[in-house]
């Protein structure tokens, strides 16, 4: 007989409404001393998809208090126009996030554009000085994706000392630092990519699972561990001729898994608006000045 197993779904959408309820007071406190937030969004050129990242993260600082202005730079400007507009709003002192919209336009090259933002004003924590806050455990603005990340496996309950978490995919944005913040909670850590061989036999050994890959049921039922914890990044729009528009958004976890599973994220639902959620974080943070490394108010991790 099988053992009757009770998956818990980890509810992002809850948890980013938690997170907001958390930090709002901290933006209208600032906005009190006339210093509300006030994020900056470079969109170079119009694309579908840039345009719709822009659309999700302004509802989202809108449902925090925090002001958007989007400045678009054409793309005959080149990469020097966006460096440009990019050097003005870290001179601008009423400006206290920028993020730069992607993708970006043929032939220019997201990461060295996003490296010339302020680190103290790079709210997707994307800048080398915040990446290599990771390694060195010095937490300032964080890759939001990975801070989701972190707090959905904090939501499991899942004490990650002496754990097994497996990391499958290694984007500098993802799989690398979530590896990292596992590490520095004393997980055993196994990283796994595209030239891992067989697979199954690391997922199989993983107390704590995260995928992030993009390749929708990558991660079937007999790849896990029975009461694991499972963090499904990947975000895939697969055909549906039943769905609106004709095609539906699915991650790289088979949902089937769950019937294995102690805790599972949704997709979507699930990392996505935590994702958001930390955005809107950094923001705060950014705005009210990010913590020294030795500053206490930095720790725990997702305190505000
Ligand atoms: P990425 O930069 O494309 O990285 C994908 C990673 O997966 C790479 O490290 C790649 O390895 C690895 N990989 C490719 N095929 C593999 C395979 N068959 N087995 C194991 N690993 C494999 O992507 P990303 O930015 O990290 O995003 C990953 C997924 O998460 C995407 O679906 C993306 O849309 C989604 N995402 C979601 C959120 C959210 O808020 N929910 C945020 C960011 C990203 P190699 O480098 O060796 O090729």
């Amino acid at each position: 007989m099988s053992e009757a197993r009770t998956t818990v779904l980890l509810d992002g959408r809850a948890l980013a409404e938690k997170l907001r309820a958390e930090w709002v007071p901290q933006v209208e406190h600032l906005a009190g001393q006339g210093r509300r937030p006030r994020l900056a969004v470079v969109k170079v050129g119009s694309n579908d998809a840039a345009h719709s990242y822009i659309r999700g993260q302004q509802r989202g600082a809108e449902r925090w208090g925090i002001e958007v202005a989007v400045t678009e730079v054409a793309p005959e400007a080149g990469e020097r126009g966006v460096r440009r507009t990019l050097r003005a709003l870290n001179d601008d002192a009423q400006v206290t996030g920028i993020l730069l919209a992607l993708p970006l336009p043929a032939g220019m090259g997201a990461r060295t554009l996003q490296h010339e933002i302020d680190p103290k004003k790079d709210v997707e924590g994307v800048h080398p000085e915040n990446l290599g806050g990771c390694v060195y455990g010095r937490y300032g603005l964080l890759p939001c994706t990975a801070l989701a990340v972190m707090a959905l496996l904090e939501e499991s309950r899942l004490p990650l000392r002496g754990k097994h978490v497996v990391v499958v995919g290694h984007s500098e944005i993802v799989g690398k630092p979530v590896s990292l913040l596992c590490l520095a909670q004393d997980a055993t850590v196994t990283v796994c990519h595209k030239h891992t061989t067989d697979l199954a036999s690391f997922t199989q050994a993983a107390d704590a699972l995260v995928v992030a890959v993009g390749r929708p049921g990558l991660i079937r039922p007999e790849m896990v561990k029975p009461g694991a914890v499972v963090i499904d990044v990947g975000i895939n729009a697969v055909a549906d001729a039943s769905a609106p528009g004709g095609t539906r958004i699915v991650g790289d976890v088979d949902p089937a898994v769950a019937t294995r599973v102690s805790a599972l994220t949704p997709v979507p639902g699930g990392v996505g608006p935590v994702t958001v959620a930390m955005l809107m974080r950094n923001a705060v943070l950014a705005a009210r000045g990010v913590p020294s490394p030795d500053d206490p108010g930095q720790l725990p991790l997702f305190q505000g």
